[in-house]
């Protein structure tokens, strides 16, 4: 699933192209699609693109009334879409614009295609008055950014919260941004174990975990900003992630997985467990 520096890149890519663009019509392909009833989306028509933010996860299509909230989740691609076909591939919702003339002469009529491939449909648009956005759902229940919270907000909420790290990096309620690929990583970088208790960590841990946070973000936006479009999995940076069986970059030793329903964790027992190899009940039932 793209996580903050995926869904930062692709943000100011969308700004750069679409910024100014007059919104004629937001078309939904399905019915699941849009998330709300209330503002329409016709609030928006005639309104110019302010930006494509970001907040979390989540990509702020915003109007000066209205904000389209756009949740991409696994499969899900806010797109660039010059076919205006009738019935696009994977396709969900369509925001289409004006025309507007470019610089060279040419006219710009370019829709923007939100798409999900597979079935689960589980990406979505939500329509908020852009005044509450932050403050109404989906963005309500966020935790502070990954990439600009504090050392001491990290510490309070260690206090507060008594979890393990990696479920707690990944609980969009303590941190927003980060998912598994960054989870694995920030450990490893932090030099903890993914079943280290926060609340254990304390002060020095949250300083510890803030740090590895912030190189592990600026590492992959930099990487994603190079980019003309959106990363896919396999080509995002990783020491850990995906990586079971591969040798440690820092130090050589094997990576390890513990496997859950929904995600793997990956760590490095030399790094990061003092070279305890985790429990992992699932992967010995299954994989011997
Ligand atoms: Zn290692």
């Amino acid at each position: 699933m793209p996580e903050m520096p995926e869904i930062q890149a692709h943000a100011e890519r969308l700004t750069d192209a679409f910024a100014g663009r007059v919104l004629r019509r937001f078309a939904p392909f399905n019915f699941t699609a849009l998330k709300t009833a209330v503002p329409a989306p016709d609030t928006a028509y005639g309104h110019e693109l302010v930006e494509v933010g970001r907040r979390g996860k989540y990509l702020l299509v915003q109007f000066a009334p209205t904000t389209f909230v756009v949740h991409l989740m696994q499969g899900g691609r806010l797109l660039v879409d010059d076919k205006h076909s009738a019935k696009p591939r994977g396709g969900q919702a369509r925001f289409e614009f004006e025309p507007a003339a470019r610089s060279d002469g040419s006219t710009d009529t370019s829709a923007l295609l939100l798409t999900e491939q597979g079935k689960e449909r589980r990406a979505g648009v939500w329509c908020v008055p852009t005044d509450d956005v932050m403050t109404a759902p989906p963005l309500d229940h966020l935790g502070p950014e990954a990439a600009t919270i504090t050392d001491d907000q990290l510490a309070e909420l260690f206090r507060a919260n008594s979890m393990r790290i990696h479920g707690f990096l990944r609980d969009q309620r303590m941190v927003a941004g980060i998912g598994r690929r960054l989870a694995n990583e920030v450990c490893h970088r932090a030099r903890l174990s993914p079943f280290a208790n926060t609340r254990k960590l304390g002060a020095d841990g949250a300083t510890t975990v803030g740090a590895a946070i912030r190189s592990c973000i600026a590492e992959s936006l930099e990487i994603e900003r190079a980019r003309d479009d959106m990363s896919s999995s396999k080509d995002r940076p990783s020491a850990m992630h995906s990586r079971t069986g591969e040798p440690c970059p820092d130090c050589g030793d094997t990576v390890r997985a513990v496997e859950y329903s929904g995600y793997t964790v990956n760590y490095c027992p030399t790094c990061q467990t003092g070279g305890k190899v985790l429990a992992d009940n699932t992967t010995s039932k299954f994989l011997k």
